[in-house]
């Protein structure tokens, strides 16, 4: 729940002035109404045709845009933590019917002052009206409706206050904030928000998991950095190139997002996996712990285990989607999953034992699983978040058996049994959606360690071959798209519905 507090400020009292409505949230996100009034003939009125908009007819030049594409050009001020971005999305209406609004998920709105939207226009001229109300940006076109096969060009201008990340599971936020240390940039970008149906999805912000649905868009990203020590690194992934000496431009296809990280602290590393992928590590220079056995470096731990995970499930789930694969030590809790760059909370590696059976091996694991289940095959993260951390947790099962079959029975004691020793009875379903969770463990507990053990018992019901078959089909079958947990079933045979039926009973609420 948040306070809203309107000011209505009325411009001139006649109807051919724009009507401002700026609406101030605190302490949340900022909200922003701006709605352009047309004038009302009242004489020598003359009704003329007018082409209606179908479905079928466009009066454009049609399109070949097959998703969204976003230019971005970033000026980083390192120093003040400050990003200047120029957006300028080119929107084609892949739907069946004439569009009279778009929408975009503005994530950076959720904190509090960090987005200033500074300029909005539509194919050049200002829109008919535009709303920002919490991470929900509306665009209405009006006249301007954007008909079937249609690109609209949209440029944003705007200015990005980061917040200073917070310590423990206050930060585990993140992946978008600064520290002395690091710069991170995850969901900074406004994105498209996915249309399901006629509805436009931006779903609402809790603490607990990822409300975000995301489809694919090709980005090219320009980052220029100021105000920053001369060795500081962008870790970022797709292909880069430089084009001037301060400007590195990035481009990544098919993604649904665009994160990256900046450090003068950063020392990178990088292997090439058998099939060819490049996986590069950036860490802060804090990965040498004393271990039982001596010293040992962390980073050379989570590098080997990035890349063989990522060369595994290739082989499990089919290819991964990038060319590279960036994994980013964060200065921050926990891990993050992102279209070709994952975060790796530092104090895994900082605590780390030196052997396998570490959470720095876990959620690196994890993290690598999401490529699959989240960047390649995507799903909704509020109402379904078990389809994508059920599959990333026991895909580190997966790793696990094959990597160090040995640790398979520890995997489950360390990783499941011990958050709930008295057995998974009264948990909430795994399909559970976010907002029925108030405390982070027990929806981690029923969505992640419950779903995993739902899907080792599918695994028993099915036969282990036929299980992974069916996952693979899955994960080509909803490959660069937005999927619902309808697909995951429709793919078992009507023999494999019924020898699993029990299970989804018993696991599934309804
Ligand atoms: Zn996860």
């Amino acid at each position: 729940m948040f306070r809203i507090l309107l000011i209505t400020l009325i411009m001139c009292s006649s109807a051919c002035a724009p009507r401002v409505e700026v609406a101030v949230s605190l302490p949340t996100a900022t909200a922003l109404r701006v709605l352009q009034a047309t004038s009302v003939p009242t004489f020598d009125r003359r009704m003329q045709t007018v082409d209606t908009p179908t479905a079928t007819t466009p009066v454009c030049e049609p399109t070949s845009l097959k998703r969204p594409s976003h230019d971005i050009s970033a000026q980083v001020d390192y120093a003040a933590r400050v990003v200047d971005v120029t957006q300028v999305t080119r929107f084609p209406n892949l739907t069946e019917s004439v569009l009279d609004a778009m929408v975009f998920d503005v994530e950076p709105n959720r904190f509090p002052g960090a987005f200033t939207l500074q300029e909005l226009l539509v194919d050049g001229t200002a829109p008919a009206s535009y709303e920002l109300l919490d991470r929900r940006l509306t665009i209405g076109l009006d006249a301007r409706a954007l008909r079937v096969g249609c690109a609209a060009t949209i440029q944003m201008r705007f200015q990005l206050a980061l917040p200073r990340i917070a310590d423990g599971w206050a930060g585990r936020t993140g992946y978008f904030g600064y520290t002395e240390r690091q710069v991170n940039l995850g969901r900074w970008l406004p994105v498209v928000a996915h249309r399901q149906g006629a509805d436009w999805i931006v779903h609402q912000t809790t603490p607990i998991g990822e409300q975000s649905v995301a489809g694919v868009a090709d980005w090219q990203v320009t980052v220029s950095v100021v105000n920053a020590p001369e060795d500081t690194l962008i870790a970022a992934p797709g292909r880069s190139s430089r084009t001037t000496v301060d400007n590195e431009r990035f481009t990544l296809l098919s993604a649904r997002d665009f994160a990256l990280s900046i450090s003068p602290q950063f020392a990178k590393q990088a292997i090439v996996t058998r099939s060819g992928v490049t996986v590069e590590l950036f860490t802060l220079g804090d990965t040498q712990v004393q271990t039982d056995r001596g010293l040992a470096d962390g980073a050379e731990h989570a590098l080997e285990v990035a890349a063989r995970s990522l060369e595994m499930f290739g082989e499990v789930f089919g290819s991964y989607l990038y060319q590279s694969l960036v994994v980013v030590e964060g200065d921050f809790a926990d891990g993050m999953e992102f279209s070709g760059l994952i975060f790796v909370g530092g104090a895994w590696f900082r605590t780390w034992n030196g052997t396998p059976q570490s959470y720095l091996t876990l959620i690196t694991v994890h993290e690598v699983a999401h490529q699959w289940w989240y960047a390649s095959v995507g799903s909704d993260q509020a109402m379904s978040p078990w389809l994508d951390e059920a599959l990333a947790t026991y895909s580190e099962y997966v790793f696990f058996q094959e990597a160090y079959p040995q640790l398979d029975d520890w995997w489950w004691q360390f990783r499941v049994y011990s958050y709930v020793p008295a057995g998974f009875t009264g948990l909430e379903p795994v399909n559970s959606t976010v907002y029925q969770f108030v405390d982070v463990r027990a929806y981690i507990n029923a969505v992640y360690l419950r779903g995993a053990q739902m899907l080792e018992q599918l695994r028993r019901d099915m036969g282990t071959e036929a299980f992974f078959d069916w996952l693979a089909a899955y994960a080509m079958a909803g490959r660069e798209t937005v999927v619902s947990p309808d697909l995951l079933w429709q793919l078992l045979t009507p023999q494999q519905q019924l020898l699993t039926d029990a299970t989804r009973l018993a696991y599934f609420g309804s």
